[in-house]
């Protein structure tokens, strides 16, 4: 992650995959299979329709584990919903690129 990247570039960025608590529900597990080997199952009563799956926070880990060291999705094609909507450029995003301390263009 270089800290003076001031684009919005996501293949260079991984921020919001290390920021913020991460959610799969059971329709995407269904649609890529990792998740339910790597991500943690929540308990049925904390379980919703958009929440079946926690990928982050998890113990000893940093970040999602499907980011890879060279920043880029490891199941990007099959990605949960929640990343599906994630806009760069959004309030969010400014916000996960300042935790992790990157610069934003025009921040
Ligand atoms: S959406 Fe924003 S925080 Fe996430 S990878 Fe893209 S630029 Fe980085
Ligand atoms: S599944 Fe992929 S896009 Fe979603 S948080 Fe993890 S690494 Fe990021």
């Amino acid at each position: 992650m270089d800290p003076k990247l001031t684009e919005y570039d996501c293949t260079q960025c991984g921020a919001c995959c290390r920021s913020f608590p991460i959610f799969a529900s059971e329709a995407d597990a269904v649609r890529e299979p990792m998740i339910r080997q790597e991500a943690r199952r929540l308990p049925e009563h904390l379980e919703t329709t958009d929440k079946a799956y926690q990928l982050f926070p998890l113990p000893f880990h940093t970040r999602c584990p499907y980011l890879k060291d060279d920043e880029l999705c490891r199941i990007y094609q099959s990605r949960p919903s929640v990343c599906r909507q994630f806009e760069s450029g959004s309030e969010q995003c400014i916000e996960a690129r300042r935790r992790q301390g990157i610069q934003s263009t025009g921040t």
